[in-house]
Order: structure tokens, then C-alpha cells, then sequence
């Protein structure tokens, strides 16, 4: 057997990137079996964090850009190994070569927009609040009860943009003071670090922080999970500390506290779809859920992987930049689980996730069969 010596020079690379923690792998191969990515080809973190030990990476292949950071082989490992935070070094590493496989160069793109306009979606940083423009949602000032952080894809994309809609109209009937930052908004960073774009990420950070001080920012409500986690996990990196909030609880404490009345019924089968960032990243699985039974005539039902074993959208870790072929998407799977408990609301939580599974629900045709939903906009419809 062919001994193999390790390359000394590019471990040390991989260290210095964070990815260190590849020592205390012992090669079970249980996050294999956990990866979504074998539902649909194969795809082994196991070997890249072995790869990484003998310094072997292949920085240009493909296989380092896979992994969503759903989070599944991480809760799974016997190990404690920090498989996602692995992963992320190795992209540091290719980063700082700029090596990039083709799938990847409009994850490159997205960075290049982030860095000029402040979002990954090419829309002009002027045009930030334009979803606003016909609604009473004023610019946020210092004693207003929460700032709403807006996210990129709610301010841009047409499809999210309604999301914003519905959670600035939901706010307004429930009496909630809050208001936006309009352009001076910037991306939160959490997919651009996972890439491997730590200065843009710290960057973005920074700006971003400084906004919120500079504006007297207290509480934050998000729509996005992606917004969420970096907020309340990453930034206190930064040593502030904000009062971070997903719609989903938001929604859940107005309903509880009475400030949120609904009025009407909803009678569909729903089945709601957990996020990895709000669910395993941050264990919020019940709040969502509580929202949507309090609605008459709603009928909950749940998918075969659901809470703690959800299965990812697949756009997480920058992925919802990346090009993935269309034998190979996780939202075609879950769209198929969804169909098969006979729902005819498919609800979720992330703008990730509603991206990746409208655009499933066109390609598989089933416009007529499954609506999707974030539950900010069932909501909207019955109050
Ligand atoms: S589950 Fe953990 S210990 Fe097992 S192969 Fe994967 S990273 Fe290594
Ligand atoms: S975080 Fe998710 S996608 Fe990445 S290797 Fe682990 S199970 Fe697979």
C-alpha cells in the first residue's frame, strides 16, 4: 500500500483558517449517513475532514463547496467534531487562492454585489426600502419599540418581497412601533462568511453594528433565520449584544399577549417546514408550530424528516448562490414528502427555503397541487 506523506505546509494552512478541529474525527462515517447529499449523489464530509488532516484538500474540486451547513452530521457525531466550521477553512483556503470550480463563480458574483451594493442580489443599495414605498413603514428612530432588519432577499426579490409586506402589515394592526433602515441596511454576512469571505463578513458586521448603535437599535425582529443566527451567534464576536427576534416568535408572543387577533379560518392541510437555521441551529421548533394552530380550521401536519431531523432546502453555506443540478435538489425531496402527507400548504420560515421550493414547485409542476407559504403570510390572511 502506497504510503502517503502529509503536506506539512498546507495543514498549517487549514489550521490557521480554523480548521483544526479535524482532529478529533475517528473516521465513523455517521455524518455520511446523515448528509442529505447522499439522498440525492455522493458526497462524503468524512473524507474531506481525512483529506484535511494530510493537508490533501483538493481546493479546486467541487466537493468543498457542497456541504449547506445544515447542521444533521454535526448534532449526529459521536466526536463533538465542528464539521461546518472545517468546511468553512477549506473555502478560506481556496478563497485566499481565488480557486473556484464553475458551479461556484456566482457565489463569486453574489460577493462582488455584496461588496458594492450591499446585498448578494445585484438591486441597487438605493433601492433597499422600494418594497415599501406604498406602505406606512417609516425609517427606524431610537425609541421605537423593535427595528425590523428587512433582510436582502425580502428587500429585493419579488417573490420575498411579499413576506416584508405581510410582516410590515402585521406589525402595523398589532400595534407594534418599529421601523426600517432602509439603504442603510447592509447584508448581515452570514452566507458570505460561510463561503469563506471572512474580511467581507467582518466588514459587513462592522458597518452593520455601527448602524444599529448609531440609530439607538435595542431589539431586532428578522425574517430571515440566516439573519437571526448571525446576530445572535456571530455578532456578539463583535462584544455587542442585541435583543434578537424571528417573526415566528414574534407572532407567537402577539398572538399570546392578545395584541394579534385572528379573525378568520384557514381551512387547508399545512405542513410546516423547519429551517436549519431556526430549528437545529437554534432550536426554535415549537413557536412556528404554535402559531399555526392557533388558526380555526388549519390541520397541521408533518412531513416525514421533521424538527430536529428536517431536511435542508439545500441553500444554506452560500449554496442558494451556487449552481445545483436539478437531479440533485434537496427542495425537490421535500416538496415530494410534502405531497406525499396529502398537504396542500407547504409553510416555512426562511426566504432560503421558500427561493429553493417555489422554484421546485416549477419545475415539478405542481402550481396547482402545493401553495408555498412563509407563515407570516397565512397569517396576513387571517387577521
Ligand atoms: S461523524 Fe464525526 S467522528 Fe464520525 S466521521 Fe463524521 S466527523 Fe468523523
Ligand atoms: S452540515 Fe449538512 S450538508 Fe454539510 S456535511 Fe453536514 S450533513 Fe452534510
Amino acid at each position: 500500500m502506497e504510503t502517503v506523506a502529509p503536506f506539512k505546509e498546507v495543514i498549517e494552512e487549514i489550521k490557521e483558517a480554523g480548521g483544526e478541529p479535524y482532529k478529533l474525527c475517528f473516521q465513523c462515517g455517521l455524518c455520511d449517513v446523515v448528509c442529505p447529499w447522499n439522498r440525492v449523489r455522493t458526497f462524503s464530509m468524512r473524507k474531506i475532514i481525512r483529506e484535511a488532516a494530510f493537508g490533501l484538500t483538493e481546493i479546486d474540486g467541487e466537493d468543498i463547496w457542497r456541504c449547506t451547513t445544515c447542521g444533521n452530521c454535526t448534532r449526529n457525531c459521536p466526536r463533538g467534531v465542528t464539521q461546518i466550521q472545517i468546511g468553512v477553512s477549506l473555502r478560506r483556503v481556496a478563497t485566499e487562492y481565488e480557486v473556484f470550480p464553475a458551479s461556484v463563480k456566482s457565489a463569486r458574483t453574489a460577493r462582488a454585489s455584496i461588496i458594492s451594493e450591499g446585498n448578494p442580489l445585484q438591486g441597487e443599495r438605493k433601492k433597499r426600502a422600494d418594497w415599501a414605498k406604498d406602505l406606512p413603514v417609516k425609517q427606524f428612530s431610537e425609541g421605537m419599540e423593535a427595528l425590523y432588519f428587512v433582510g436582502c432577499y425580502c428587500s429585493y426579490d419579488p417573490r420575498m418581497k411579499k413576506v416584508a409586506v405581510a410582516t410590515a402589515d402585521i406589525l402595523d394592526k398589532a400595534g407594534v412601533s418599529f421601523g426600517i433602515l432602509g439603504s442603510q441596511e447592509n447584508c448581515c454576512g452570514e452566507s458570505i462568511r460561510k463561503t469563506g469571505s471572512e474580511e467581507v463578513f467582518k466588514r459587513l458586521a462592522k458597518e452593520n453594528i455601527k448602524t444599529f448603535i448609531d440609530n439607538g437599535v435595542r431589539k431586532i425582529i428578522v425574517s430571515s433565520p440566516h439573519c437571526y443566527h448571525t446576530f445572535k451567534n456571530e455578532y456578539p464576536e463583535f462584544m455587542v449584544n442585541f435583543e434578537i427576534v424571528h417573526m415566528s416568535q414574534v407572532l407567537f408572543e402577539l398572538i399570546r399577549e392578545g395584541r394579534l387577533e385572528i379573525t378568520k379560518g384557514y381551512d387547508k392541510k399545512v405542513t410546516y417546514h423547519d429551517p436549519c437555521y431556526l430549528g437545529r441551529h437554534n432550536d426554535i421548533y415549537d413557536q412556528p408550530r404554535d402559531v399555526l394552530q392557533q388558526i380555526p380550521g388549519l390541520e397541521l401536519i408533518e412531513m416525514a424528516d421533521c424538527r430536529k431531523n428536517s431536511l435542508c432546502c439545500g441553500g444554506g453555506g452560500g449554496r442558494i448562490w451556487m449552481d445545483t443540478p436539478m437531479s440533485e435538489r434537496f427542495s425537490d425531496l421535500r416538496l415530494k414528502q410534502a405531497q406525499e402527507v396529502g398537504a396542500r400548504v407547504l409553510a416555512t420560515a426562511c426566504p432560503y427555503c421558500i427561493t429553493n421550493f417555489e422554484e421546485s414547485r416549477l419545475n415539478l409542476e405542481m402550481e396547482d397541487v402545493l401553495e408555498i407559504k412563509d407563515i407570516t403570510e397565512i397569517i396576513q390572511e387571517v387577521i
